[in-house]
């Protein structure tokens, strides 16, 4: 069993030195919390946004697209509230000179103590076996009940000093939890102070003066400035969505975790516009729909949890994470907001112009609800290879690693492989190549013994390697070999595409 942290490193490597994931402007020592994707990466990421898009606008028939502009006008962000709101509590430690999230520094500190609680519940089931009754042992149990009541205490606190905007208040919790620098150990912090995450920029020569604009930090905002604009040239009615999948940009103070927190990223984003009253109802609606289509990429169900909030933004009147198992634990991938007609109103008040939708059926006009699902690509391209990278023992005693990617979302369907690089074996497996590659992202590799290619072909996650030998000469057939199964099957050169496109599906 290797532990979170090989785990993590062994993604890393992996990304790297097959080309998914490189980090950015690496010959100057990289760019934190900056990342380039390269060939593989590119085609993988792809596939996501393709996969995503499929399901929500594809299959959909009241949900249409929108790709909005990266700058929008300031006072956009003024509508929104992220010019005043959208800050996170940092501290630094005055030693390490190291950076943090208090409420990171705090969460990460319950969830020790969770993991303590845990670790008992474990060891109580080994005792008791089928007899055992995890609910009741957590409400009864002296030390579980103890160390739960620290847990909850501490978060109260920190949740009444934000409310009260008490930041003295939330560094004397770090003091009082004793909370140490996780890189150095020292407990010598700074006071914490408010951090607002945009990046800005300037637009226009500074003759003609120039404006202070931002890079976005949500996608979210250019679907609501043009939510009039999309209903009516697409001639939309309520219920309807629209989805848009771009660039985000926020100065997150700590970035570490590799993609799971980039100061440039991109959302796919979908925005459910509803009757006021029916939104709780599509909420939920949603929230199954979400995680469904995370269920159908076929990993172990285990990965996923909902996490319901349980305290609420100002404007959202229920909210919930998709959280996934990623090789540092549970963490949000997808968000499901119902955030009620808050940004609508906000656009309207800012921008003196009405953003209503007139009901035929209700025969009136209102601001509709929106129901919001929100998931970072990047973070889902985290996901996908986390749970797709995996070591095996074969049964000759040998290891291989394997990329065991869903069909849908393999970079190569399938690799051409002439076994020796003589015989006319090049040139049929060039045939056969051209032939398919109208239909399929293929790869030719005639380096190597075919061992070492076959290798290659499941590290990067190709799902099915065709090796052409002496044989095809003759009869017209090739070996094909499964990646998950490793089995291998003799079939005809012309039931080629067929046989691709069957293990597609
Ligand atoms: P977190 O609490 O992890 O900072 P958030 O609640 O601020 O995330 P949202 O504002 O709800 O995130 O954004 C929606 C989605 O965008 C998240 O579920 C996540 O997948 C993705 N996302 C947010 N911030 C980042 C980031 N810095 N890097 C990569 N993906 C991100």
């Amino acid at each position: 069993m290797q532990n979170q942290e090989d785990q993590l490193k062994q993604i890393i490597a992996h990304a790297k030195e097959y080309g998914f994931i490189y980090p950015s402007s690496e010959i100057y020592d990289g760019l934190s919390a900056t990342y380039d994707y390269g060939p593989l990466g590119v085609e993988l990421k792809n596939l996501i946004k393709d996969y995503w898009w499929k399901s929500m606008v594809q299959m959909q028939e009241n949900i249409v697209g929108l790709d909005a502009a990266i700058f929008m006008h300031p006072k956009t962000w003024e509508a929104s509230g992220h010019t005043t709101a959208f800050n996170d509590p940092m501290i630094d430690n005055k030693d390490s000179k190291k950076r943090y999230r208090a409420d990171v520094l705090i969460e990460d500190w319950a969830a020790k103590i969770e993991e303590k609680i845990n670790k008992e519940v474990d060891k109580a089931k080994k005792r008791f076996g089928d007899d055992f009754d995890e609910e009741q042992f957590r409400s009864t149990n002296a030390r579980v009940l103890d160390r739960q009541k620290k847990i909850d205490a501490a978060m109260d606190a920190f949740k009444t000093a934000m409310d009260a905007d008490d930041l003295e208040a939330v560094r004397q919790l770090i003091l009082d939890l004793d909370i140490a620098d996780p890189v150095s150990g020292s407990r010598n912090w700074t006071d914490v102070r408010q951090f607002n995450l945009m990046f800005s920029t300037e637009m226009g020569s500074t003759a003609e003066g120039a404006s202070k604009v931002y890079l976005r930090p949500e996608t979210a905002q250019g679907i609501f400035v043009n939510f009039l604009n999309v209903q009516k040239t697409s001639r939309m009615k309520i219920p309807f969505g629209i989805a848009q999948i771009g660039k985000a940009f926020r100065n997150e103070i700590i970035a570490r975790q590799f993609i799971f927190r980039m100061r440039e990223f991109e959302q796919m984003e979908m925005q459910f516009f509803v009757r006021p009253g029916e939104e709780l109802e599509w909420y939920e609606k949603w929230k199954e729909n979400r995680m469904k289509w995370h269920a159908d990429l076929g990993f172990d169900s285990d990965y996923y949890r909902f996490h319901d909030h349980v305290k609420l933004a100002h404007y959202a009147n229920a909210a919930a994470d998709i959280e996934f198992k990623f090789p540092f634990g549970f963490k949000e991938l997808e968000g499901v907001h119902s955030r009620t007609d808050f940004d609508l109103k906000q656009h309207e008040e800012h921008s003196g112009k009405k953003l209503q939708y007139f009901d035929p059926e209700l025969n009136k006009s209102y601001v509709p609800y929106v129901i919001e699902t929100s998931i970072g690509l990047d973070r889902m391209f985290l996901a996908v290879l986390s749970a797709s990278l995996k070591q095996e023992q074969l049964e000759d005693g040998s290891e291989r690693v394997v990329l065991k990617l869903p069909a849908k979302l393999s970079p190569y369907q399938a690799a051409i492989l002439p076994l020796v690089k003589k015989d006319g074996l090049p040139e049929k497996a060039r045939e056969v190549f051209d032939e398919l590659k109208s239909s399929f992202m293929l790869q030719y590799d005639e380096k190597d013994s075919i061992g070492k290619r076959y290798r290659r072909q499941d590290a990067i996650g190709t799902l099915l390697s065709i090796t052409l030998d002496h044989q095809s000469l003759e009869d017209q057939t090739v070996t094909v070999r499964d990646r998950d199964s490793m089995e291998q099957s003799r079939i005809a050169i012309s039931e080629l595409h067929y046989h691709i496109q069957a293990r597609l599906k």
